[in-house]
């Protein structure tokens, strides 16, 4: 199918998805295709923000954990979350970083199945999901905790053994885009006796999840992408319910206690998720994220799935169209059923190229090794945007005008 500009503006005005857009900020000239990486700012968060720092903090001060209802943000900003990922709001915790919650979901697993000591993942996952489970095995010693690396092709062998406590695979991974199929690894570490725990980070808010169609038994996701939470937003932590009487986490922080204002001296875990608690929330933050999810109102999972996939496609088929003969080359998967919200191109030349387009407007990143990726948010990319940035990479690839050396200087965020 091709089309021209206007027939894509008209595809813009005709969008029922149209409306969510005005409830983001995005900067004058910028196309932003990185909503993956660091979702755009809502004007609802803004506003939010305002209102915690003067009214309630500057206010309200220490009365505004009752008052304004902070100690029961966690929970709040969950039941906001539960829905978008196929969960019940009294099975996810919003809290920590992805990387702690993973900790304590991988501690929770191996204390659930006593007596295997592996956890499988996949090499290619992204790092800190990897890195995580390397540091919890070098804690807890090569006889309780141990990695071994899979691919889910490779799953079924892996798991023979039976000695394998948990697998964990990201659902979409953050290179190639690619969906695992949730239900049928999870059915097959559950015959071999193994949890299945899923990262969302790339999943949550772009396509359509259901952690308890598929009987996921732990998950965890990202705030800051496409749940639009802001730079280091507070993550989520999934735990089945049938899990909640036996699971423990080694982080037994008071707010994960029983009772916290008691002030006990042992610590005694509150019933069900909460007791992934471990510190204080972080309020503003938190806030923050909050107001965030209300860009999901009114705008349900199922349309914003069609978009992600038509904006998707519409940039494979104008980027082979009209950057043939420049090296860049699909390294996600083409049918869209495989395929998340963002997509990936390889090139030797990645990194300065994405560099030279960042520079004429267009905002995409880089993974290593030779990864030129563009994500798609649906709640506030339009079919126009995805003309213009394949404008651009045309003509900056029909220019050479990538090849230079400030372009090729590597930043410490890619
Ligand atoms: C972004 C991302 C993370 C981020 O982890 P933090 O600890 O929150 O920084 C983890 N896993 C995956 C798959 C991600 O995409």
């Amino acid at each position: 199918m091709t089309f021209t500009r206007d027939e894509l503006a008209e595809k813009d005005a005709q969008d029922p998805l149209a409306f969510t857009r005005a409830r983001f900020f995005l900067p004058e000239g910028i196309i932003y295709l990185d909503g993956n990486s660091l979702g755009a700012l809502p004007f609802a968060a803004i506003e939010r923000a305002n209102r915690v720092l003067k009214e309630e903090w500057g206010r309200s001060l220490i009365s505004s954990w009752n008052d304004h209802g902070w100690m029961d943000l966690p929970a709040r900003v969950a039941a906001r979350i539960a829905p978008l990922i196929g969960a019940g709001a009294d099975e996810v915790f919003v809290t920590d970083s992805v990387s702690v919650n993973t900790f304590k979901i991988l501690s929770a697993a191996l204390q659930l199945r006593t007596g295997r000591r592996f956890i499988v993942t996949d090499k290619g996952n992204f790092p800190t999901d990897t890195y995580i489970a390397q540091g919890l095995a070098a804690h807890l010693g090569e006889e309780r905790a141990a990695l071994r690396f899979a691919r889910t092709d490779e799953l079924e062998a892996a798991l023979a053994n039976g000695d394998v406590a948990a697998v964990l695979f990201s659902h979409v991974d953050y290179r190639s885009a690619r969906i695992e199929d949730m239900r049928r690894i999870t059915t097959l570490a559950h015959a071999h006796g193994a949890l299945a725990i899923w990262d969302l980070s790339h999943s949550a808010g772009a396509i359509p999840v259901d952690l308890n169609g598929a009987e996921a038994d732990f998950a965890v996701g990202c705030g800051y992408k496409f749940l639009n939470g802001g730079p280091g937003a507070p993550a989520f932590v999934f735990a089945a319910s049938r899990h909640h009487k036996a699971m423990r986490q080694p982080l037994s922080g008071w707010l994960g206690h029983a009772s916290p204002f008691t002030f006990s001296t042992d610590y005694v875990p509150a019933d069900g998720i909460r007791r992934m608690a471990a510190g204080t929330p972080p309020v503003i933050s938190m806030s923050v994220l909050d107001a965030a999810l209300t860009a999901f109102d009114g705008a349900p999972m199922a349309a914003l799935r069609r978009k992600s996939v038509a904006l998707t496609s519409l940039l494979i088929e104008l980027i082979e169209r009209r950057c043939a003969g420049h090296g860049l080359k699909l390294a996600s998967p083409r049918d869209p059923d495989e395929r998340g919200s963002h997509v990936l191109f390889s090139h030797l030349d990645g990194y300065a190229i994405v560099q030279r387009l960042i520079a004429r407007g267009v905002v995409g990143d880089f993974r290593a090794p030779d990864g030129v990726r563009l994500g798609v948010a649906p709640l506030y990319n339009r079919y126009v945007d995805i003309w213009d940035a394949v404008a651009h990479l045309a003509d900056l690839l029909a220019t050479r005008e990538w090849d230079r050396p400030e372009y090729r200087a590597r930043k410490a965020v890619t």
